[in-house]
């Protein structure tokens, strides 16, 4: 199949090919949708356009494969060498660790051996996960670093029909082409509108320590107003307020109740909130690779995002990523809220 044969997939097909034409491919795309055998069949299809020795050009740039010549029909034949795909293995289907780096139960070829050898065939190599959302915690932490940084020479492909099953370390380092089935990721209309004043402070001109303890107050103003206006909530529909004559016994366990309540509430909350931020930062980093604008996630806020960008560079825009996860991975855990966040806040590159 050539990228023509998927006419339902016009829109994404497009976005590929254009890509294609101006030399701009990401380095890892997660593609998702409905149909895992259509997905597979566009991995094949990108991966078959950039090895393809009779290829359909613009601009001298390859954006289609012929699906007749040599290569191309290796591919459709499972037997080509710079092609690569790991699937859910055993009773419990899942991608395992072993599948992407080297261990005792490996099989032959593992994901980043793969990715980082030497075409064979001197074209791009293509890596494919297939149902990447069942790749384990394990077998993510041990693929992070090929996903970030693979050779310049290779792509990396990942599947899947449910996107919301994929680790958000794994996500943001993909550019996330939606081929049918529902759009993209959603965020909470309120923590979009405070993303908004905030990467606004965050990309005004640079001035020393103060501002950015500015910024901080600024998040910590909002991380207060969102734990009361929660905890006003919450407690309104305590059976405390109902029940006022209930036994002590009772009304202390009700205690208990919506204090792990208000505070499971709001680590939830919070963590979406900082989430926003997660992926503006992603946002200013895929700016830095040349990414189609159409993939960002929050295209109203291109201006910030683009201010930012122009003073880094794409390693300080990655570094930025990882700061903001490594905080929420903190925040996780019994921490000091505020020194966590002062920590990852004065970390940020900007
Ligand atoms: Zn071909």
């Amino acid at each position: 199949m050539a990228f023509t044969d998927f006419p339902a997939q016009q829109q994404g097909v497009a976005l590929l090919q254009r890509s294609l034409e101006r030399g701009r491919l990401a380095h890892a795309y997660l593609f998702t949708g409905d149909d895992l055998q259509e997905l597979e069949g566009m991995a094949r299809t990108l991966a078959k356009t950039l090895n393809c020795q009779n290829p359909r050009r613009i601009g001298g740039a390859a954006v289609d494969c012929c699906d007749v010549c040599s290569r191309c029909l290796r591919v459709n034949d499972g037997n080509f060498p710079d092609l690569f795909f790991v699937r859910p293995e055993s009773k419990l289907r899942l991608l395992k660790i072993g599948q992407f780096t080297r261990r005792e139960d490996s099989p032959p070829i593992v994901m980043n051996d793969f990715i980082h050898m030497k075409p064979y065939e001197g074209g791009r190599k293509v890596g494919v996960i297939v149902e990447a959302d069942r790749m384990n915690e394990n077998a993510c932490n041990s693929f992070l670093k090929t996903l970030e940084e693979p050779p310049a020479n290779s792509v990396i492909i990942l599947l899947t029909t449910q996107p919301q099953q994929i680790l958000d370390t794994i996500q943001s380092r993909c550019l996330r082409l939606n081929l049918g089935g529902t759009g993209g990721r959603k965020f909470a209309p309120e923590h979009v509108a405070w993303l908004a004043d905030f990467t606004a402070l965050l990309a005004a001109p640079k001035a020393g320590l103060l501002a950015r303890y500015r910024v901080l107050g600024q998040l910590l103003a909002r991380l207060a107003a969102m734990k009361e206006s929660l905890t006003e909530t919450l407690t309104a529909r305590s059976p405390l307020q109902r029940y006022a004559d209930a036994e002590p016994k009772l009304q202390e366990k009700w205690e208990d109740e919506l204090t792990a309540a208000i505070e499971a509430e709001y680590r939830r909350q919070r963590a979406d909130l900082l989430l926003t931020l997660q992926w503006w930062l992603r946002d200013v980093w895929l700016r830095k690779l040349g990414a189609e604008p159409e993939l960002v996630a929050f295209p109203d806020l291109t201006p910030t995002a683009e201010t930012v960008c122009a003073r880094l560079s794409p390693a300080e825009a990655l570094e930025n990523l990882r700061v903001i996860e490594q905080t929420q991975l903190l925040l996780r855990t019994n921490v000091n809220e505020p020194l966590a966040l002062e920590v990852g806040l004065l970390k940020l590159r900007l």
